[in-house]
């Protein structure tokens, strides 16, 4: 699940990680309120206004601006709020953008110029440690610098049964060339941000950048924060967090209905029972030269009622050009998967014009399909991977 950047500055800035301060708002008029409150408490007269969506980038397709003064940045909100916001990162139309962040400007004048540099917290799954990655070329893209220069990206790993050693934190500062009231300010942001890192169960933190302001303050200017959704049944707070509007439709409804659903771009929908079969189903489409158009772990239970969501949920997507259903009957009896596929395909009438494919394999296959082959319905059942896949082919084309 990932977060806004204003929510995962605040996550990060309760475990005291120095921060960019800034306030969220709807509307131009809550902007220039924000932005007044927050000169208040910070002093500063100057602020940026910061398009709130799921994707980086958002500087350089024109999301990020600066406000000189309130009628400037009445404008600029005006502006940002609404558009349909095109990164490198959205999807080509773009993202609609609800709300903007109000922050304070950190990029004043004073004693050295501001640095930007790169840091993120991530696990290394093929060493089972977490790595905090971080760079002197902040600010830009870091997949370029990774592929121009990647001397220039350290990485330090965390054990995460010893935690971050102090001696770490202040190898990070010395590497990004800091020295004076600035390199300890590093290893107190690095300490907190790998805090920040386990308490909230993250699974990735990408801050780009974090920037060294010119009184040597050290703070994170953007938050990308993940969170791992195994974890967040242990934080209500941030499962509270969730912006459904972000998300994948199709996605949030499956999950309302506990279906485990992925979407993705083939043409060829899938139902199956246990997520190995799954992947292996996904395999046996692209063989027979298609391409799936979901992942759709049912569970054990693929009773009438869920199967008939799990067809519902399928057909909301135009590419799919059929439907492939596999499934074990371990636990379930298969002719009762039958029967619920054929009572769903009777209740769903003209919803379904495509061509289904059903492998049903386990206990009781042979009366499911007895009871498939004899429904008179546009259902093709299969025994054998292979008939399947054959099937499957004969069906996209
Ligand atoms: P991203 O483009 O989605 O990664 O958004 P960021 O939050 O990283 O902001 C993009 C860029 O805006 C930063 O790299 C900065 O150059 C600029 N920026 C952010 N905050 C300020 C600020 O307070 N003052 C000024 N002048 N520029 C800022
Ligand atoms: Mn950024």
């Amino acid at each position: 699940m990932n977060l806004h950047e204003y929510q995962g500055k605040e996550m990060l800035s309760s475990f005291g990680v120095a921060i960019q301060r800034g306030i969220v708002a709807k509307t131009a008029t809550e902007a220039v309120a924000a932005a007044k409150q927050l000169t208040e408490t910070t002093g500063t007269s100057w602020h940026v206004v910061k398009a709130q969506i799921h994707a980086g980038g958002r500087g350089k397709g024109g999301g990020v601006k600066l406000a000189k003064n309130l009628q400037e940045l009445e404008t600029i909100a005006d502006a940002i709020l609404g558009m349909q916001l095109i990164t490198p990162q959205t999807p080509p139309e773009g993202k609609k953008v609800n709300q903007v962040l109000i922050a304070e400007d950190v990029y004043y004048p004073g004693a050295s110029e501001p640095s930007e540099y790169y840091m993120s917290v991530l696990l290394n799954r093929a060493t089972g440690k977490n790595m905090i990655m971080y760079s002197t070329e902040g600010g830009m893209d870091i997949e370029a610098v990774a592929e121009a220069t990647p001397h220039l990206i350290f990485n330090e790993e965390v054990d995460p049964a010893m935690g971050l050693m102090p001696f770490q934190a202040r190898k990070i500062a010395f590497n990004l060339g800091l020295s004076g009231n600035a390199f300890k300010e590093m290893t107190k942001f690095v300490s907190a941000l790998y805090k920040a890192y386990v308490g909230s169960d993250a699974s990735l933190f990408e801050i780009n950048p974090v920037l060294k302001t010119s009184d040597d303050k050290i703070i994170a200017v953007d938050a990308k924060v993940t969170l791992d959704e195994n974890g967040l049944f242990r934080h209500k707070e941030l499962e509270a967090l969730r912006d459904l509007s972000e998300e994948n439709p199709v996605e949030v409804e499956a999950r309302e209905v506990g279906l485990n659903y992925v979407d993705l771009d083939g043409n060829v929908g899938c139902m199956v029972n246990g997520a190995g079969l799954a992947m292996a189903t996904m395999d046996l489409i692209k063989q027979a030269g298609g391409d799936p158009a979901n992942f759709l772990d049912v569970g054990g239970t693929a009773d009438a009622a869920r199967v008939e969501t799990a067809f519902r949920l399928i057909l909301k997507d135009p590419n799919v050009k059929a439907i492939l259903i596999n499934i074990f009957g371990g636990i379930v009896r298969c002719d009762r998967v039958a029967q619920g596929i054929v009572d769903a395909y009777k209740n769903l009438g003209d919803a379904i014009q495509v061509p289904i494919i059903v492998r049903l394999q386990g206990t009781n296959a042979d009366i499911a399909k007895e009871l498939i082959d004899g429904s008179g319905l546009n259902v093709l059942s299969a025994t054998a991977f292979q008939e399947a896949a054959d099937k499957v082919q004969q069906a996209i084309n």
